[in-house]
């Protein structure tokens, strides 16, 4: 099964959600009991209302569009609250309007807040007197600007941490985890006829030498350096990673055996005509594989490469093997 990537805005949209309809239906039953009926069918169809774009977020739908939707929701019934209980209902305006922030597109929930707030004021009779609606008006307010600069840090911070877990330090490019994944779509697309892809598994050939002979920061230097030949030598739709220690990964769209051979040979070339270490040339050994019909997950595919490259290392290095080849 594909990995379910974590998604924040589902977890509060599915929280807020849970929460906000539970309240709300149990404010509708208490108001249906009283003999409150209009007020009880108003809570009945927010409770309505807001559980579709949970359960849309909730079934794997877009969980920005729901988010948004949910927000638009909650300050619309937030302001049918205002019109039909007054200013009983202002604690709820304050939550709604920093709960928007969780959950929509931060400039959906500016927007949200705004009419709020403007609403609020527009309603007759809703203040006290005219002191009360400005200290409405500048806290609702200042509860706005604070929450769009907290979820701006947040957005920004998150983005980097994305970015910063998926990318490899040493060489910059994507790193295991990112691999993963891109394989696992990559099984997913070929099982739907999408397009076919080969996988290359390489290794830097006697480089423990290098390390032991030069020194671990002249490795490094190799290491990030392999990382730039290989990177450049991507088509579009091809993608190099770092699947660990000297050890990269080239997951590429092509169709044939031949076309795999052939990527294979020009990568050796490549990484033999650039390489250079503190003593002399670096090679590369490689394993590939096309992605066949019967594997369901990207692990036997990459097994049947990485046996490959066992055999590449084993006839001597600076060498290709296809996996095929072994069956
Ligand atoms: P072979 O041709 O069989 O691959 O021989 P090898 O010496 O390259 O053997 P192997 O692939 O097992 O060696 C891995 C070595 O790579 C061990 C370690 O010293 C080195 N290495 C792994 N990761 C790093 C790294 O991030 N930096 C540096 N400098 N060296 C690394
Ligand atoms: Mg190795
Ligand atoms: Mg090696």
């Amino acid at each position: 099964m594909k990995p379910k990537r974590r998604d924040f805005r589902l977890d509060i949209i599915v929280l807020l959600g849970s929460i906000t309809a539970v309240t709300i239906a149990s404010f509708g039953a208490y108001r249906g009991w009283q003999g409150n009926w209009s007020q009880a069918a108003f809570d009945l169809i927010v409770v309505a209302a807001v559980a579709a774009p949970v359960l849309y977020a909730w079934r794997g739908g877009d969980s920005l569009r729901a988010g948004n939707v949910l927000a638009a929701l909650n300050s619309c019934a937030t302001f049918g609250a205002c019109l039909m209980l007054g200013h009983t209902a202002l604690a709820w305006t304050y939550l709604v309007l920093l709960t928007n922030f969780f959950v929509a597109h931060r400039w959906m929930a500016v927007g949200c807040n705004v009419a709020l707030i403007l609403g609020m004021q527009l309603i007759p009779g809703f203040f006290h007197d005219g002191v009360h609606a400005v200290s409405v008006f500048v806290s609702a307010g200042l509860i706005t600007v604070f929450s769009l600069i907290f979820a701006s840090r947040t957005q920004d911070d998150r983005v980097q941490l994305e970015r910063l877990a998926a990318i490899d330090s040493l060489t910059g490019v994507p790193n295991r985890r990112s691999m993963e994944r891109a394989l696992a779509d990559a099984v997913d697309r070929f099982q739907r006829g999408e397009c076919c892809f080969g996988l290359v598994v390489l290794d830097l050939d006697h480089f423990k030498d290098v390390n032991d002979q030069y020194g671990h920061a002249a490795g490094d230097a190799a290491i990030a350096d392999l990382a730039s030949i290989l990177r450049f030598e991507m088509r579009r739709n091809d993608q190099v990673f770092r699947f660990g220690g000297e050890e990269f990964v080239a997951l590429l769209e092509l169709e044939s055996r031949e076309a795999l051979e052939s990527a294979s040979e020009r990568l050796r070339k490549a990484v033999r005509g650039a390489l250079r270490g503190p003593g002399g040339r670096i090679t590369i050994s490689l394993g590939a594989a096309l992605l066949r019909e019967q594997e369901k997950t990207w692990h036997d595919w990459f097994s049947r490469a990485d046996a490959a490259l066992y055999r590449a290392k084993m006839a001597g290095r600076d060498s290709y093997v296809i996996a095929d080849d072994l069956f």
